[in-house]
């Protein structure tokens, strides 16, 4: 029989490594369920520190601080993927580390987590291990042109990647993306990508949320359309995935799942995130209990509530100055529910914070009706998403 760990008690700390907005917000909802939270960060003005009842400053790697932390701390979780396995396995000489560092390390490293997912029986984009020359040039025999170089590690957002089109293009890609060994894709023709937030107790029952759609804007997640405008069978399909990804994994916690639908109705999947993802910020309003609550309790050894959604809902991110501009007017409607994460500089590119909207249960509007709700937010949805992410 599996052994349960007792879940934690009120007042007791939940450790998060990572300052950023993920972390605000699954302290938010720490605090909700009634425990404290203690960041690990190098940022003490950044995101989560504004919310959290203590702060490690601290490098990720630094044992120093990696002991201290863990001391003080009942569980640990990370709200970002830039540590290292090995980190999370010195804290978890302290205490429970969820999820833990053994999904890290897959999912850290695009390979392994490529070959994971195919043992798992899980539907990729044909793709080839890219270690040198050689291996370069079967991997463009094999999967043919377009295809797509990636490096393994700290890819995010689109970055790390180039599309070549020709032969010709070939070594250039190869030199400019550092550190090897890549992957090649093949290039996926698809319809649109979905995503799905799925958790885990350590009970191992799963739950996942609806599956959505979302649209990039210069490889940086724009809009979140919950529930996805596909078939049924579709949706329903990326759940499976979703939950046998979670299993497969052993996972406590919440993961993202991302995918393709490819033009013949199959799915592939693109990456994980063992964590709260952007792509989940629509459950914070549609959701009686949302992916953060939901990370929160698994992480906690607490039930998981079914993953229900009461509204549709359209979510926004708010990227840069341009988007910030627009705050007053966001404020000023009324349809619009803000979250900002308490940045202080509004960078190019740097997310501050989302705007969810709601519709009933089943009437989230077609293109225009979307763009008609987000007002002055949908200007730069008008045209399709730049394709080049490099
Ligand atoms: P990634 O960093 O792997 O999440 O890729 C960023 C974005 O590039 C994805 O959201 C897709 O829009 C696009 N992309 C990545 N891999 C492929 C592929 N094999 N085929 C087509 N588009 C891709």
């Amino acid at each position: 029989m599996t052994h349960t760990p007792a879940a934690l008690p009120p007042n007791a700390v939940i450790g998060i490594v990572g300052g950023g907005q993920l972390g605000r917000m699954s302290a938010v909802a720490a605090s909700r369920l009634g425990y404290k939270t203690h960041i690990l960060t190098q940022d003490a003005h950044g995101p989560a520190a504004q919310v959290c009842n203590a702060v490690t400053l601290g490098a990720y790697d630094d044992p120093a601080a990696l002991d201290s932390f863990a001391k003080a701390v009942d569980v640990v979780t990370f709200e970002f993927e830039n540590i290292s396995a090995d980190a999370l396995d010195r804290l978890s000489r302290h205490c429970p580390v969820r999820p833990s560092g053994h999904i890290l390390r897959i999912s850290q490293d695009r390979l392994a987590e490529k070959t994971f997912l195919a043992s798992a029986g899980v539907p990729l984009a044909p793709w080839h291990a890219v270690t040198d020359h050689a291996t370069l040039h079967e991997a463009a025999r094999k999967l043919g042109f377009p295809l797509i170089l990636k490096t393994t590690r700290n890819g995010y957002d689109g970055k790390g990647q180039r599309r070549v089109y020709s032969e010709a293009e070939l070594e250039d890609a190869f030199a400019a993306l550092a550190p090897h060994p890549l992957v090649a894709e093949g290039m996926v023709d698809f319809a649109c990508e979905l995503s799905v937030m799925v958790a885990r107790g350590t009970d191992g029952t799963t739950r996942c949320f609806d599956t959505v759609l979302n649209h990039h804007w210069h490889g940086i997640l724009d809009l979140t359309l919950a529930p996805a405008p596909v078939a049924e069978n579709i949706a329903h399909e990326a759940g499976r995935l979703a939950a046998l990804i979670a299993e497969q994994f052993d996972l406590v916690g919440v993961m993202g799942v991302e995918m393709f639908l490819v033009r013949d109705g199959s799915l592939m999947v693109n990456e994980v995130a063992p964590r709260p993802h952007n792509s989940g910020h629509w459950t914070m309003d549609a959701c009686a209990q949302d992916q953060f609550d939901m990370h929160i309790r698994a992480v906690a050894g607490l039930p998981l509530p079914p993953a229900s959604r009461h509204s549709d809902a359209v979510m926004k991110n708010l990227v840069g100055p341009e988007d910030m501009a627009l705050w007053p007017a966001i404020l000023a409607n009324p349809g619009h529910i803000p979250h900002l994460y308490g940045k202080k500089d509004a960078r190019v590119g740097r997310k501050m914070g989302h705007v969810n909207i709601l519709f009933p249960f089943g009437a989230l509007p077609g293109e225009w009706g979307i763009q008609a709700a987000l007002g002055p937010l949908a200007t730069k949805c008008a045209a399709p998403p730049a394709a080049d992410e490099d």
